[in-house]
């Protein structure tokens, strides 16, 4: 770890040490950089490397959805029953920043290594019942490091519904048998909107005592009678934790829990917002690999107007663009779908290419809005690009390479980008929602405060004064809007900071019998 990376900013408590160290087992359908379609990953890849710093013993365990040459066979197989069939897998394993990462390796993870959350529904279903049940054994069968984690001071971490029965399992097969009695299991929710649902005859697939179907049976008017994976992780998990103060409150809203408010409402006694950190290697201008060549560079808080400027003028190059410093380059990176409204940057369109400017998108996701990028590409040549298509690399580079990145998005959970954005010396112009509100706080021109701009509702008349604003910023008063990029790069986002208040939530659950 360079040592520049621990700043001297970093208000990192010391190192755990005695009897609340803990086991923590992270289960998650991905983890950067092996498998990401979002931020889950991201979470999935550096918080238990947070953790360990802190002096825990931390495993990740997740899906081999390809070959990741690094992860060795263990020879540990087990098979599981999964909808009336017998399956088997394989657990992989690798020690990685003091962190144990162990792949379950089955065929079934393999056929889908490009699409993750793809097939029907049952698929999708089958996979994470393998997943849960081969992830609640793992402290038994999985040596790491030649010893098994066992069940002194256990704590697993499970991440939204696709890890939701995890909880489950671990009361139905251990607890109700009198097993693991001190084992304890957190539910992260990154994002309620997609909860597992089915009929409720699927509960038969999940492989739990009958008595168990209360737990997911539930009618709405989303739904219907249906089953609910996610809701049964609610209910059984020792706590919960929202991936930001303000996604907690507003899970707990009919606008915001999509048919779950009132489960997490009457169970928020065991709920706590806690904002995602940043990778504070892979996120970090200084030391960014996609940012030293090809007319790229690497840059600090100290060299950051220079850096920016290279960057700025190579990602124009990349693209095509014509190469200007003057012209204010606007970029968004995201899912292609309602939630990240990229309608409304559509809607905005007219009013943006009335004006001097350039922007830049990059998302992959509903084939309409693929098209519309496609479109927008299309008909402004000279001033917009649109990206179709998941590249590291490419984020990488626009987030380093914009002035001002855009974020409307409708609902946001935690929000990344706005994060990167802000470590890079880049602009957002946010809906003020969830993370997006917990962590840009709007710029005032007459105390020379905040991090970017944001606007109240997820509309183009927001979208539009928000960002007319920000131009005006841009061109006009250069010496407060460098004053907003150093404040943004200055701030410690780091998961250090995050990673104490999951050990609060950790030990919380572990004192409560
Ligand atoms: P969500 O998890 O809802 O998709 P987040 O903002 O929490 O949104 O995290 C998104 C992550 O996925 C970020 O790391 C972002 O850079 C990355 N990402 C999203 N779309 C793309 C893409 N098309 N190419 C590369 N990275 C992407």
């Amino acid at each position: 770890r360079p040592k520049e990376v621990d700043s001297e900013h970093s208000n990192k408590a010391p190192p755990l040490a005695g009897p609340n160290v803990m086991n923590i087992i992270v289960v998650a359908a991905e983890c950067a950089p092996w498998s990401k379609t979002g931020g889950l990953g991201d979470v999935a890849g550096a918080l238990p490397k947070a953790l360990a710093r802190r002096g825990h013993r931390v495993m990740v365990v997740a899906p081999r959805y390809g070959i990741y040459k690094e992860a060795w066979e263990t020879g540990i197989r087990k098979v599981y029953n999964v909808s009336g069939q017998d399956m088997e897998v394989g657990y992989f394993h690798v020690y990685v920043d003091e962190v144990d990462f162990v792949f379950i390796d089955s065929p079934l993870f393999h056929s889908w290594s490009n699409q993750i959350y793809g097939g029907s529904r049952e698929d999708v279903l089958t996979r994470m019942v393998l997943l849960c049940k081969a992830a609640v054994e793992v402290p038994w069968h999985v040596p790491c490091g030649g010893v098994c984690y066992g069940d002194g001071n256990l704590v697993f971490v499970a991440n939204d519904w696709h890890t939701a029965l995890l909880p489950v399992y671990l009361q139905a097969y251990y607890h109700d048998n009198g097993l693991m009695p001190f084992a304890r299991s957190i539910l992260v929710i990154h994002n309620i909107a997609h909860q597992g649902r089915g009929p409720l005859a699927d509960f038969n697939r999940l492989g739990l005592p009958d008595h168990y179907i209360s737990k997911f049976q539930l009618y709405d008017p989303i739904g219907g009678e249906h089953m609910n994976v996610f809701m049964a992780g609610l209910l059984t998990a020792h706590r919960i934790v929202a991936v930001s103060h303000g996604y907690a409150r507003e899970c707990q809203t009919q606008e915001g829990g999509w048919g779950l408010d009132w489960v997490i409402r009457e169970n928020s006694w065991k709920l706590r917002g806690v904002v995602n950190g940043i990778d504070d290697i892979e996120w970090n201008p200084e030391l960014d690999a996609f940012l030293n060549n090809e007319g790229y560079t690497n840059y600090s808080l100290e060299s950051f107007e220079v850096g920016k400027a290279n960057c700025k003028a190579a990602l124009q190059k990349e693209l095509g663009l014509p190469i200007r410093a003057d012209v204010p380059l606007l970029g968004f990176i995201g899912r292609l779908d309602y939630q990240k409204g990229v309608d409304i940057i559509a809607q905005a369109m007219p009013w943006m290419m009335d004006k001097d400017l350039q922007l830049v998108m990059l998302g992959s996701g509903r084939s309409d809005l693929e098209n519309m990028l496609h479109s927008f590409e299309h008909q402004y040549q000279d001033k917009v690009r649109g990206w179709v298509g998941f590249s590291v690399k490419t984020a990488h580079r626009i987030t380093a390479g914009v002035d001002i990145l855009l974020m409307p998005s409708r609902f946001e959970p935690c929000g990344l980008n706005q994060l990167y954005a802000m470590r890079y010396g880049t602009v957002p112009v946010v809906h003020a929602v969830g993370g997006l509100r917990d962590t840009v706080h709007p710029f005032d021109p007459f105390t020379e405060q905040g991090l970017g701009w944001t606007f109240d509702k997820a509309e183009v008349s927001g979208l539009i004064h928000a960002l007319g604003n920000a131009i005006w910023t841009f061109r006009d008063f250069k010496d407060s809007w460098r004053g907003i990029q150093k404040r943004g790069m200055s701030q410690n986002l780091s998961w250090d900071h995050a990673a104490q208040q999951y050990e609060e939530v950790l030990l919380a659950a572990k004192y409560q019998w």
